[in-house]
């Protein structure tokens, strides 16, 4: 380990992107005793959590909430000092659209499914036909199975088909894990975007029957409210990983923003990144460099030093999406029956372009103002060109027509915000996890001391960037502190 002194000496570790991985990296890099620069090229911190204030109120445009079910977000959360000031999702129904209409969300259905069939049938989400495939699950569990060892990966789509049927993959998994991802469930990976299944894919148990015992030991199903959020939005989150960290010194963070980092050389003190800032090319050294950027940025710069590893990072493509966020009177919005929910999934079997809408003033208390009715929709799957084709206005008219087809709400709103997320939900299509962890070796190997974290690489959510964060912060502060000359046969 290295002293203090050698440490000050030594060039800052950098981080690449100040979204929400590469803020917390950089804290647990700084909290190790590291000075560190983080670069991002955008204007402010956060990346995908950016609260925006909209009609004269913080409103999240990206990210919009957490949740609890999580271990480490709440860990995280008292580590900021964030417990006090956070705030509970209300209990309430979600709408789900079928071919029967609207139905309620049934309790103990997550994204990967039912854990209980009890609630699926009372909500008549599902056909009787469907239901009876449904309840054969225990019985045809030990088909299939996905070999536990190796790297064999099934779409998580076809895993649930073939466990409870095609019905409940379409009607169920489709808007909830499919609309998370925006994606299709088709194509997107069991391993890396339902882990929790693989136990059961692999040793053929089933996932009923397994709920079931739980029940008859007396497990209870965890708080059915969980979600949480801030009022003065998820930037709290943000603000906070980087209190009390400021300065240039062992242990602190300095940010510069509007910094685009264009190239990562091997130096003979570790790393050379190069960045256009606001005044022109920047150089920089570095100790060691965590890229918390999507694959593809992280793919530009590493192809000139690992092939290799940008050759598999390349391979995790991303959709584009929107999020519009509409204030409406609240007296015409509270007359309409399907509007006394949370909020409405949509499947993509559906062919609309409105994939959920958040019905904020119903669900958040601090968004429930006397004056207007906060109403959130996203747009946007992998495999849908539409959006791109659409400008702003055309896009809040195509939404609220799909609204209004779904829920019948048809009024006029008095503010209105669109955010676009270009290239921003990762895809993490079947095989993933094996392409990530060769490219990562791959990158160790040639680069000790340069990693990779975020939604791209271990899984879309904040919950699963605080994982990735804080074990690749600590990877590259080990590969960085063992750093000699980097060899360059081993950089081809
Ligand atoms: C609309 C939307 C809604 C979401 N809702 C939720 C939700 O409710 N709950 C939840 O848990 N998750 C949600 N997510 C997902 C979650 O927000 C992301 O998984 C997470 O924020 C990703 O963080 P990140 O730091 O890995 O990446 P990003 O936030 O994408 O940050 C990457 C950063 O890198 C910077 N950058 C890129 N290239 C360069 C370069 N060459 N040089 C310098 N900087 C660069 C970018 O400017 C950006 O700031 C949502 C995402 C979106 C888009």
């Amino acid at each position: 380990m290295s002293s203090p002194a050698h440490r000050a000496a030594s060039p800052p570790y950098v981080v690449v992107g100040a979204g929400f991985t590469g803020l917390l990296a950089a804290r647990r890099l700084a909290q190790a005793g590291h000075a560190v620069v983080v670069l991002d090229a955008a204007d402010r911190v956060g990346g995908q959590v950016h609260t925006g204030i909209v009609g004269g109120r913080p409103i999240d445009l990206g990210s919009e909430a957490t949740h609890l079910m999580y271990p480490q977000v709440g860990a995280l959360i008292d580590e900021l000092g964030l417990r006090e000031s956070m705030v509970l999702a209300r209990p309430g129904t979600s709408w789900l659209w079928t071919p029967r209409g609207l139905r309620p969300l049934p309790e103990g259905v997550g994204p990967a499914g039912p854990t209980r069939l009890r609630p699926v049938l009372r909500s008549r989400v599902m056909s009787l036909p469907g239901l009876v495939r449904a309840g054969l699950e225990p019985v045809v569990a030990g088909r299939g199975r996905l070999p536990a060892a190796g790297e064999d990966d099934m779409a998580v789509g076809d895993f649930v088909a073939s466990r409870f049927g095609r019905q409940v993959a379409d009607r169920l998994v489709d808007p909830l894990l499919g609309s998370l991802h925006s994606g299709d469930v088709r194509r997107l990976s069991l391993r890396a975007c339902a882990p929790s299944l693989v136990p059961a894919a692999t040793s053929g148990a089933s996932l009923l029957r397994a709920s079931r015992a739980r029940s008859r030991a007396g497990a209870r199903p965890g708080p059915a409210v969980s979600f949480v959020a801030w009022p003065q939005g998820l930037v709290a989150l943000t603000d906070a990983l980087l209190a009390g960290l400021g300065g240039l010194a062992p242990g602190a963070v300095e940010v510069r923003l509007q910094h685009r980092v264009t190239a990562l050389t091997p130096s003979p003190d570790g790393y050379r990144l190069t960045a256009t800032g606001p005044e022109g090319p920047v150089h920089l050294s570095a100790a060691g460099v965590l890229l918390a950027v999507p694959a593809a940025r992280a793919a530009e710069l590493l192809r000139p030093v690992v092939p290799a590893a940008a050759a598999g990072f390349a391979q995790t493509p991303a959709a584009s999406v929107a999020t519009v966020v509409l204030g409406l009177p609240p007296a015409p919005v509270r007359r309409v029956p399907a509007m006394r929910a949370n909020g409405l999934l949509v499947p993509s079997t559906e062919g609309s372009l409105l994939k959920a809408s958040t019905f904020l003033s119903n669900k958040w208390a601090h968004l429930e103002d006397t004056g207007v009715f906060w109403l959130r929709m996203s747009a946007g799957r992998y495999f849908d060109e539409r959006l791109a084709a659409l400008d702003d206005d055309a896009l809040v008219d195509h939404l609220r027509r799909d609204l209004r087809r779904f829920t019948g709400l048809d009024v006029h709103p008095d503010v209105v915000a669109v955010r676009r997320w270009p290239s921003a939900m990762p895809q993490l299509l079947v095989g993933h996890s094996a392409r990530v962890a060769a490219a990562r070796a791959a990158l160790a190997a040639a680069l000790p001391g340069v990693g990779v974290a975020g939604a791209s690489y271990d899984g879309v959510g904040l919950a699963s960037c605080i994982t990735s964060a804080t074990l690749i912060a600590a990877e590259v502060a080990a590969g960085g502190g063992r750093l000699g000359a980097p060899d360059p046969e081993r950089t081809r």
